[in-house]
Order: C-alpha cells, then sequence, then structure tokens
C-alpha cells in the first residue's frame, strides 16, 4: 500500500543506503506475490484507505510466515499508518467493519466516530534521544502489547489515540508510526537507523555505520548554517552601511608599526570580511574532514562485502 507520498520513503532509503556506500534494488511485493524473507534486508509497508486495507488484508494469510520469519530474524521494517494497523491483531474501519490485521504484533486499533486525527505531530523517543517530526492522518486509534514501545513519545499532536501519549511502534527492527509525507524524508535520523540497521544484519559491524550517520547528519546541517551566515552577513553590511551614511567619520589605526587613517565604514567591513574568510576557511576544513571520514567508511564497507 501507499498513500500521501509513502512510497518517497523508499527514495529515501535509497538515497541514504547509497551515500553510505550500499547498492540498492527496489520490488514490490502486490498481491499474490511471494514475499521471500531471505531475499530483502528492508521491508516497507505503506498506507491506505479503509477499501484498500481490506483488499489486502485477505491477501495477507498467504504471506504471513515469511513475514513473521523476516520481523523474527530481526529484519528491518518500516510501516506506515494502514500497514502499521495491518501488522498487529485487527483494525476497525471507520464504518465500524472489522479487517483482520497479520497478527505478527500485539497492537490493535478501534475506530472512532466522525473524526480523524489530522495535523503535524512532534514525537520524542527516549531510547535513541531522538526527536522525530511529521504529519499525522488516521482515523485509526491504536494501542501496543505489552512488549510494544512507541515510536516515540507526543510531544505536540495526536499520536496513537490521544490517550496514551504514544506514537507509533518499535518493536524488534520493526518500526511503525502515522506519519505521512513521507516520514523519512523530515527524519534522516530515522533513516540512517533503518539502513543502518539493515547493513549491520548484512555485513556485521556493529559501529560502522553509525561512524557514518553523524557525520551525514552534521554535513546536511552544515550546508542549512551556511546559508544563515551568508544572511546574517548581507544584513551586517546593509546596517553598517545605513549607520556609516548617517554617521560619516574616520578613525586613526595603530596597526604593526604603521598609522594610517580610514573611513570608520571601511574599517568595519575589512573587519567583517576578515570574519567571514575565517568561517569559511573553519567551514571548508570541517567539510574536508568529513569526506575523508565518510570516504574511509565507505572503503570500509566494500572491504567487508569481499
Ligand atoms: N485507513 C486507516 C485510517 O484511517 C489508515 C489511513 C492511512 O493509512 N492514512 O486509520
Amino acid at each position: 500500500m501507499n498513500t500521501y507520498g509513502d512510497n518517497g520513503n523508499i527514495l529515501m532509503l535509497k538515497y541514504v543506503a547509497e551515500k553510505l556506500g550500499a547498492r540498492v534494488t527496489v520490488d514490490i511485493v502486490s498481491l499474490k506475490d511471494r514475499f521471500d524473507p531471505d531475499t530483502y534486508d528492508i521491508a516497507f509497508f505503506g498506507g491506505g484507505q479503509d477499501y484498500e486495507q481490506t483488499i489486502v488484508s485477505e491477501d495477507l494469510p498467504d504471506k504471513k510466515e515469511d513475514i513473521e520469519r523476516f520481523i523474527h530474524e530481526d529484519g528491518v521494517v518500516l510501516a506506515i499508518c494502514g500497514g502499521f494497523q495491518l501488522l498487529g491483531q485487527y483494525y476497525i474501519e471507520a464504518s465500524g467493519k472489522r479487517i483482520e490485521g497479520l497478527g505478527i504484533m500485539g497492537h490493535y486499533t478501534l475506530n472512532q466516530v466522525n473524526n480523524r486525527y489530522i495535523g503535524d505531530i512532534k514525537i520524542h523517543n527516549e531510547e535513541f534521544n531522538e526527536t522525530y517530526y511529521g504529519f499525522e492522518n488516521h482515523q485509526g486509534r491504536t494501542f501496543l502489547a505489552e512488549d510494544e514501545k512507541p515510536l516515540g513519545k507526543v510531544v505536540y499532536g495526536n499520536g496513537n489515540n490521544k490517550e496514551d501519549g504514544c506514537e507509533g511502534v518499535h518493536y524488534k527492527n520493526v518500526f511503525g508510526s502515522y506519519f505521512h509525507g513521507p516520514i523519512l524524508s523530515r527524519n534522516a535520523n530515522l533513516a540512517y537507523r533503518l539502513v543502518s540497521t539493515a547493513l549491520k544484519n548484512k555485513y556485521g559491524k556493529s559501529t560502522l555505520m553509525w561512524k557514518a550517520r553523524p557525520l551525514l547528519n552534521n554535513k546536511e546541517i552544515m550546508m542549512n548554517k551556511n546559508n544563515l551566515h551568508y544572511i546574517a552577513l548581507l544584513l551586517l553590511i546593509l546596517l553598517i552601511a545605513g549607520i556609516s551614511l548617517a554617521n560619516m567619520q574616520s578613525v586613526t589605526v595603530n596597526f604593526l608599526l604603521v598609522q594610517f587613517k580610514l573611513p570608520l565604514i571601511i574599517l568595519i567591513l575589512l573587519c567583517v570580511l576578515l570574519g567571514a574568510f575565517v568561517m569559511t576557511l573553519v567551514n571548508f576544513s570541517k567539510g574536508f574532514s568529513l569526506k575523508k571520514e565518510l570516504k574511509s567508511t565507505q572503503k570500509q564497507l566494500e572491504e567487508e562485502k569481499k
């Protein structure tokens, strides 16, 4: 299933995996197709309307054994909304009709009368100390089983059921959520977690991918910060130009035994330019060392593959 752009999660998984040096192939497992648990490293189960969920739920019993083995052998699963609901016991759709889930996980989903939970949501996962942002759109109210943890505690928004402050699920390597739009493009930290867990399962080394994750995150954050620097610099120059126009004066500068007079505006501009130059140098060297570390991580991965 796929709704509200959920399939964008697959693009994000591919993007992150390729950044970390892995080659990715994607298959669609549709109605009547077999899901072979030995073929895949990550499984994605998107959301759907009640109508699609009814059709899919009729096909699921044939796939149950394989999906169950995949999950119990620590396969990585991302399940969104309708997919998250159908991994559990059952889902009561808006009309009150009961749709059977796979029953592999303990949660169940009730309906609500004439209402949906729609809007922005923010959650925090204490175990990983990570925050995830998203947009939820669901009528189902999901309740987790004792052996299931939430993906996060709700900071704002409704979450699974608006009662217990939980959003989504984390069980073994299954990550379920009500976030659409898609969850991974807004939460690169979760995308890295899924990909690195899958790579760890496949290639063994536990710490390797974690080394790369913050590097990539920082690099992306750094790019945003750079833009902010330029805006701040522009504003500063405009401010200085404004002040100096209103107040034309020059200052005497004593620098390394040389004494000279300068208009104040030129002196301030020189200082700002010097600051910007130093900042660029610092960022450049940071970017360079990040790139170097990323490359060496990719090399290590390739060596492991051999
Ligand atoms: N039909 C389900 C509900 O409304 C799931 C919706 C979805 O996947 N967006 O709760």
